[in-house]
């Protein structure tokens, strides 16, 4: 097969604009680093937005691959596979739930959610109990459903009319939450610490009397894992250091850690309202995501990875803090475990994307979380060496852009 030539000018010629991607392209990654077309080496602080938590080309998840790969890559819903069990079955012993529903993204998982929740609250109180409360500045997908439940309007608006019955509430304000919840609610949606949203962890307050509330008048409490699980903050999930168990919890990103599969975990008695046909998926659950899922929740279930997820959590916090410091930079440093976000302080106001792409000129791949807050979310074994390093070069970039702006005002 003839090779066709491609650049990044190819983007703009042949994909539909909803993103706009850096300038250079990746090719090849290692471990918490990655290469460019051009050979030049990036350290990885997005893990490809929360995904690849054990780096990228993991050895056990290399073999996996090539071992499932070279028996069944997919079959189809009409037959189970082993897998997919094997999955299940370690996903229902580490968690609350007794029933999983496999998607193949976040967006997805959620969409069985919400649609889950609603089936069980018409089926045992009625049409009226569709109320679904969400928080301003939650992201839960692209999906038309999940962008309307979603609290960030500019996603959901100008595709005509949405879906009803949706509130959005300021998170982490218990007071206005227990006041909107009523006999109306069907479920409660929220990520433990909001991600898109700026890095805002919830206060164990706020998910406990969530969870109160929910109690009180019949609604299931939905908990958005998609970034904060697969041992993101620290603990498998992030319910499990809050406390607080919800009723349907969803997850994705790095359960596959880059092969796409998303999952809804639930109890029985919920899972019980969906029934044969209800819901559905093509891919969902084909056994060479199942497999590299699999995989993937035994290692990062081991202790000593997530120990060394606050250990790395603390060490990114300590050059933070130490950046922070020395360039007057940040308002606050915050989250759980390797979802840490930086906000900027006025003088810095706005400038988020400046020092990702003086970074990205550095040689580091980050992310942002809107306009002000930086946000880092490794790989939950990056090497501390590579870690320091990627810090050095983040110094330096932004060095550069503090030394640039001087100038230039
Ligand atoms: N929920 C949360 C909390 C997320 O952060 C994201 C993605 O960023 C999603 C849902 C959507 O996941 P996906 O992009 O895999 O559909």
């Amino acid at each position: 097969m003839s090779e066709i030539k491609v650049s990044r000018d190819t983007f703009d010629e042949v994909m539909v604009p909803v993103f706009s991607p850096a300038s250079f392209v990746p090719e090849k990654g290692r471990g918490s680093r990655v290469w460019d077309t051009e050979g030049k080496d990036y350290i990885d602080f997005a893990g490809g937005i929360a995904v690849t938590a054990l780096g990228h080309a993991h050895p056990e998840l290399l073999k996996v691959l090539h071992e499932q790969g070279e028996k069944l890559w997919h079959i189809g819903n009409g037959y189970t596979n082993a897998p997919v069990l094997r999955l299940a079955k370690r996903l229902t012993d580490l968690t609350f739930a007794d029933r999983a529903f496999f998607a193949n993204s976040g967006a997805e998982a959620n969409e069985a959610a919400l649609k889950l929740a609603r089936r069980y609250a018409i089926d045992t109180f009625g049409p009226e109990k569709i109320g679904i409360v969400s928080f301003t500045q939650s992201f839960h997908g692209r999906t038309f459903f999940t962008v309307s439940v979603g609290g960030q309007p500019k996603y959901a608006e100008g595709f005509g009319p949405q879906p009803q019955g949706i509130r959005h509430l300021p998170y982490n304000d218990l007071a206005k939450a227990v006041e909107a919840i009523g006999p109306d609610t069907c479920a409660v949606i929220v990520e433990p610490v909001q991600g898109e949203g700026g890095v805002l962890p919830a206060d164990p307050a706020f998910l406990e009397g969530l969870r109160r509330a929910c109690d009180k008048h019949g609604a299931l409490l939905i908990f958005d894992e998609v970034q904060t699980g697969v041992g993101r903050t620290g603990t498998f999930y992030a319910y499990m250091q809050y406390g607080v168990t919800p009723d349907i919890l969803t997850s994705a990103k790095a359960l596959g850690n880059g092969f796409p599969i998303g999952v809804m975990l639930t109890t029985e008695a919920i899972a019980n309202h969906f029934s044969v046909g209800v819901h559905g998926t093509t891919y969902g659950g084909n056994p060479l995501g199942a497999s590299i899922a699999e995989r993937v929740v035994e290692l990062i279930s081991d202790p000593t990875v997530l120990a060394g997820v606050e250990a790395r959590s603390r060490a990114i916090k300590a050059h933070l803090q130490r950046i922070g410091e020395r360039f007057n930079m940040f308002r606050e440093i915050r989250g759980r475990g390797l979802l840490i976000g930086a906000e900027l302080n006025d003088t810095y106001k706005d400038r988020a994307k400046d020092v990702l792409n003086a970074a990205a000129a550095n040689g580091v791949i980050m992310l942002i979380a809107g306009p002000n807050v930086l946000r880092f979310a490794p790989s939950l074994i990056m090497p501390m060496a590579d870690l320091d390093e990627g810090f050095a070069r983040i110094e330096q970039a932004i060095g550069q852009l503090v030394g640039a702006s001087a100038v230039t005002r």
